[in-house]
C-alpha cells in the first residue's frame, strides 16, 4: 500500500464512523423505525395458544375503542421477561398475527342443527346451556357406578374433554378436579398437536 492509498483508506474509515455516529447506518436506522412503530401502541401480555410450552407474547394494537375506533392487532413478538420462553417463539408462535387476524377465525359459538347445511351463530349462554344439557343426559344414561366385580368405579366413558395445555398450574388443577369429579376418564389437551 502506498502513501496515497493509505490516506484514502483512512478517509473512508472516518466517513463510515461518522455516518454510524449520526445514526445513519442501516441497522441503526431500522431499529429506530421499529421503535417508532410501537411507541403509541397498546401493549398486552399473553400466552401462545398452540402448544404446551406456553411461550410468552407481547401483543401490540392500535385504535382507541373509547372513541368508537375498532382496535386492531398489528404486531406480536416474544416476551423477553417471560420465565418459560425468555423472548423466543417458534415459527408457529411467530406467525400468530395471521391466526389472530384470519377472516376464517371462529370467534363465536355456532350451532348446526341435524340435517342443516349452515351453521348458526348462538350466544355463549345458549352454548353453555346446550353443552350442560347434553352432558347431563349422557352422564345419567351411561355412568358406570360399579364394575363386574362389584368394585365402585364411578366412571363415565362415553364423553371426553379436551382442555388447554397452556393453562397455569392452578387452572389445570381446577380443570382436573372438575373433569374427574364428573367421572370423566378421557381427558386430554392439545399438547401433542
Ligand atoms: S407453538 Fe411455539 S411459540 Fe407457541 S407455545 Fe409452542 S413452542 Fe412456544
Amino acid at each position: 500500500m502506498n502513501r496515497r492509498q493509505f490516506f484514502k483508506l483512512c478517509a473512508g474509515t472516518a466517513a463510515t464512523s461518522a455516518i454510524a455516529a449520526l445514526g445513519m447506518m442501516p441497522t441503526v436506522a431500522q431499529a429506530a423505525t421499529r421503535e417508532f412503530k410501537l411507541t403509541s401502541a397498546k401493549e398486552t401480555r399473553n400466552n401462545c395458544c398452540y402448544c404446551s410450552v406456553g411461550c410468552g407474547l407481547l401483543m401490540y394494537s392500535r385504535g382507541d375503542v373509547s372513541k368508537n375506533v375498532e382496535a386492531s392487532l398489528f404486531h406480536i413478538e416474544g416476551d423477553a421477561d417471560h420465565p418459560v420462553s425468555r423472548g423466543r417463539l417458534c415459527p408457529k408462535g411467530a406467525g400468530l398475527l395471521d391466526f389472530v387476524n384470519s377472516p376464517d377465525r371462529l370467534k363465536f359459538p355456532e350451532y348446526r342443527a341435524p340435517g342443516a347445511t349452515e351453521w348458526t351463530r348462538i350466544t355463549w349462554e345458549d352454548a353453555f346451556k346446550r353443552i350442560a344439557r347434553l352432558m347431563k343426559d349422557d352422564r345419567d344414561k351411561n355412568m358406570v357406578a360399579v364394575n363386574e366385580q362389584g368394585t365402585t368405579v364411578n366412571r363415565w366413558l362415553t364423553t371426553g374433554m379436551l382442555t388447554a395445555s397452556a393453562q397455569s398450574n392452578e387452572a389445570g388443577f381446577l380443570t382436573q378436579k372438575f373433569a374427574r369429579g364428573l367421572g370423566l376418564v378421557a381427558v386430554d389437551t392439545q399438547a401433542r398437536i
